[in-house]
């Protein structure tokens, strides 16, 4: 294998805080091996326009603590196509990049498995997505971040929830993964999460007015999980107007707000970890595996492995918020 002499990173699908702390490690930890770094601009997007710039160590200076990515990010479809992906490998090798570091989700390090297997290139993913729907780590960076931001809304909703007799169902992201909603229920003491991963036919809008959540409450604040096959929070209001009429439910929805902020100690710790382990495996020769932490260890998954497993959540979570919001 040729040896490394330059890397490129990019930051691609919808950002995540912790991106720039990922992207600072990154950069640092590979000038610290002597490696030069070029940024990609717009994800693959930039690879494809020739958007790449050198990146020095004070290129990624004053950013751990900024939300979003100073690299920008897209969702690029000429990329899908053999012909996209020819151009941007093209516009790599003459920009003199060795091997790729891709911060983002499942897409993301599904574009990289794909070019890594058209181009015989060593990239290394991580995984940054607040919806933490990927396996091979026990969290994504951005994902503690969305989390707090989502514990902190239904906070200041609860003051209001309070003083009325109303059913809040809050909609937060997390496209298939109910992550965000069942953790933040948990962390919020709200009386309910409806997610996709407990659909085993049961009707969760059913058991839950039918748990009776008036029984010692005069409100309730339920977390849902975007989903088409609820039609997230609307969709649960629209069903409790015709079918529950006697409850007045309310809907909350959190939306781009749970992307933005200042990322935790957490997610900056996570990503700089992450993003030196990225520079540490390709050091080690690893190519085409995705850097994740599991039980506080850095763990290397191959792509394959991180896009097929599907990470589900804890089961007695649920559990967890049933029992406790009685
Ligand atoms: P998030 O989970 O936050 O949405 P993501 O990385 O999953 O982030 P996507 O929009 O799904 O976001 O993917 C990002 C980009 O990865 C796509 O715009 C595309 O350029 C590339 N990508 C995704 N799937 C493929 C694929 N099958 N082949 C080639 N490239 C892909």
């Amino acid at each position: 294998m040729a040896t490394i002499k330059t890397i490129g990173v990019l930051t691609s699908g919808g950002d995540a805080p912790g991106m720039n702390a990922a992207i600072r490690a990154v950069t640092r930890a590979a000038r610290y091996n002597g490696w030069a770094v070029k940024g990609i601009m717009r994800g693959y997007k930039g690879l494809i326009t020739n958007e790449i710039v050198d990146f020095h160590s004070n290129s990624v200076s004053n950013i751990i603590q900024r939300g979003g990515t100073i690299l920008k990010t897209a969702r690029c479809r000429e990329f899908m196509t053999v012909e996209g992906r020819q151009l941007a490998y093209d516009n790599m090798r003459a920009a003199g990049i060795d091997a790729l570091v891709v911060i983002g989700g499942d897409g993301t390090i599904t574009g990289a498995q794909i070019f890594a297997e058209q181009f015989d290139i060593p990239i290394v993913g991580l995984p940054g997505t607040i919806d933490n729907d990927l396996s091979g780590t026990d969290v994504t960076i951005g994902y503690d971040t969305a989390l707090n931001t989502i514990v902190e809304a239904v906070d200041k909703l609860r003051d209001t929830a309070t003083s009325h007799e109303r059913l809040f169902f809050v909609e937060v992201m997390g496209r298939r993964a109910g992550y965000l909603a069942l953790n933040g229920a948990i962390a919020s003491g709200a009386e309910a999460a409806i997610i996709p991963e407990s659909e085993t036919g049961d009707d969760q809008l059913k058991t839950l007015i039918d748990n009776g959540f008036r029984k010692s409450k005069n409100s309730a604040i339920v977390l849902v999980a975007e989903d088409p096959a609820t039609g997230g929070a609307m969709g649960l209001a629209r069903r409790v107007e015709e079918e529950y009429p006697q409850y007045d439910a309310r809907v909350t929805i959190l939306g781009h707000l749970q992307r933005g902020g200042s990322p935790t100690a957490a997610d900056r710790i996570l990503a700089s970890r992450l993003g030196a382990g990225a520079v540490e495996a390709l050091k080690e020769g690893q190519r085409n595996i995705m850097v994740g932490v599991k039980n506080g260890e850095m763990v290397y998954t191959p792509f394959s492995q991180a896009l097929s497993k599907t990470k589900t959540v804890k089961s007695s979570n649920i559990e967890l918020v049933k029992m406790l919001s009685i």
